[in-house]
């Protein structure tokens, strides 16, 4: 703590820290990180490389998602005896795809005052750069890893959509390609896309075209790599949209053999997706089976 600064109030502190560009971090923040008896991080080396810039000493423990509740529990009775914590994460806001969440939890539970001291998100940073509406927006976070399970939460999010909005995900550079596919199959290759690589660090940079135009992009790049958010303009789906008119035979055999569902359950879930009658969907299912699709 410097001299000059004025001393924190006890309670637990949830500090957004750079997602690339050291110096965006707030005065207050450093403030907070200076005067914090001391700081939660997921990786204290990391942690250490903002500290030594901004000529911080406060001590610093591990916390991360493996030990997240034990940590919260020792945290907690510090916070209960007054002290004040900082928790940081390697980079960006605490809780946002990131630990944060059960310490908030924990501490408003115990009556202790939880402060957000707000700075760099890669999500919003997408956003606003990305040129896509954001006026409604989704962040969606990460997707599943697995290809069965990734398609139906598409699905789940296309066939719970209303009016059009610009969905956030938080996407790794090895699954890119995959993800993209699957959303040409729910939205179309048409669908407008955004993916925002490397924000604030030098290789910073802004893909904006159609699924397809992207896709081919990355695919023609020796290698993918690098942090990244893709957006997607999703729109609601319509009479006229692809995944109305996918074939339900397709999508039944895909349900049945990635995620092992019955004929029954599958149905169920296109119905539900589709926002159709299960008589309304049994009937197009016949239809298609006659025409042999
Ligand atoms: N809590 C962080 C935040 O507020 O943005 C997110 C943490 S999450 C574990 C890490 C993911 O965020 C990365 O895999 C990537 O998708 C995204 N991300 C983080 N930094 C980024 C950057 N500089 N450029 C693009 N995406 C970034």
């Amino acid at each position: 703590m410097s001299e000059t600064d004025p001393p924190l109030a006890p309670g637990l502190y949830l500090v957004a820290t750079p997602i690339g560009n050291l110096e965006d971090i707030t005065m207050r923040a450093l403030r907070v990180l200076r005067s914090a008896d001391r700081i939660a991080c997921e990786d204290t080396r990391q942690t250490r490389k903002l500290l030594d810039r901004y000529g911080i000493s406060t001590p610093v423990i591990s916390s991360h998602e493996h030990n997240e509740g034990e940590r919260s529990r020792q945290l907690l009775a510090d916070l209960r005896q007054g002290a004040r914590i900082a928790v940081v994460t390697d980079a960006g806001t605490p809780g946002i795809s990131d630990p944060g969440m059960v310490f908030a939890r924990a501490a408003i539970e115990a009556g202790v005052p939880v402060y957000p001291i707000p700075g760099a998100s890669a999500a919003l940073s997408a956003l606003i750069a990305s040129g896509l509406d954001t006026e409604q927006f989704f962040f969606s976070g990460f997707l599943p890893p697995k290809a069965g399970a990734r398609r139906t939460a598409l699905e789940d999010l296309a066939g719970s959509l209303t009016k059009p909005v610009t969905l956030i995900f938080y996407e790794a550079p090895h699954r890119i390609l995959e993800t993209l596919a699957d959303l040409a199959s729910v939205w179309g290759e048409e669908c407008c896309v955004v993916l925002a690589r490397e924000l604030t660090k030098i290789h910073e940079e802004f893909l904006r075209g159609t699924v397809a135009e992207i896709r081919g992009d990355l695919a023609s790049r020796e290698t993918i790599r690098g942090e990244m958010v893709l957006l997607v303009a999703a729109q609601p789906r319509g009479e006229g949209s692809v995944s109305a008119k996918g074939s339900v035979v397709q999508r039944l055999k895909e349900l049945e053999t990635t995620e092992g569902l019955s004929e029954k359950d599958a149905l169920k879930r296109i119905a539900r997706q589709r926002g159709l009658a299960k008589s309304e969907l049994w009937r197009e299912l016949q239809r298609e089976r006659a025409r042999g699709r």
